[in-house]
Formats: structure tokens, sequence, C-alpha cells
């Protein structure tokens, strides 16, 4: 189980994007890397292509290291870090800092 899942929030604490607050939009499979957003943007050049007349510049974001943030808890609202327990034979997240349990 990991401690980031799609959907939580997140504070960044490394990086460009340090202190940044968002949502996450996904979390990369086999890797401890997340997408969050508005984090570590990235730009691309679009050529034109069939599908797509109007060539541009198109933002989106990169990813990050899970490592680089913190989520934030959904009780106490503060960025923290994560345990995990368990209740009733489920993998639950713990909230170290105020105690809550979570999915
Ligand atoms: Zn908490």
């Amino acid at each position: 189980m990991k401690k980031i899942h799609k959907g939580d929030r997140v504070q960044v604490i490394a990086g460009n994007d340090r202190g940044r607050i968002g949502r996450v939009l996904a979390v990369i499979p086999g890797k401890n890397r997340i997408i969050v957003e508005n984090v570590n943007m990235i730009t691309k050049h679009q050529r034109a292509t069939q599908s797509l007349r109007q060539p541009g510049i198109i933002e989106r974001e990169g990813t990050i290291d899970m490592s680089n943030v913190l989520l934030i808890c959904p009780e106490c609202d503060e960025p923290t870090r994560i345990g995990f327990t368990e209740v009733e034979g489920r993998k639950m997240r713990l909230c170290k800092q105020c105690g809550e349990i979570f999915e």
C-alpha cells in the first residue's frame, strides 16, 4: 500500500514548487512517482496534426517523487507524515499528527 493515493491533497516539500498544495491526479504504478495538479508543469511544443490543426505550446504536469510531498490530513488539515495501521484486517493510513485513521 502506498502512502499517497489518487485524489489526496498534498503539499510539495522540495524542489521549485515547494509549498504548493494540490490534488494528486495520478499515482504511477510500480514507481514512487505521482502527478499533482499544477505542480512540476512542463511545456511541450505541439505540432499541427490532422486532429490538431493549431500548433502551439501545451502545458502539463510532470511526475514528481512521492517523497517530495506530504499528505494533508483530511481530519486536521495539516501536512503530515503517514503511518500504517490495521483495522479489522484492513490496512489503513494513520495521520501521525492527530492520530486519525483513514483509507
Ligand atoms: Zn491529522
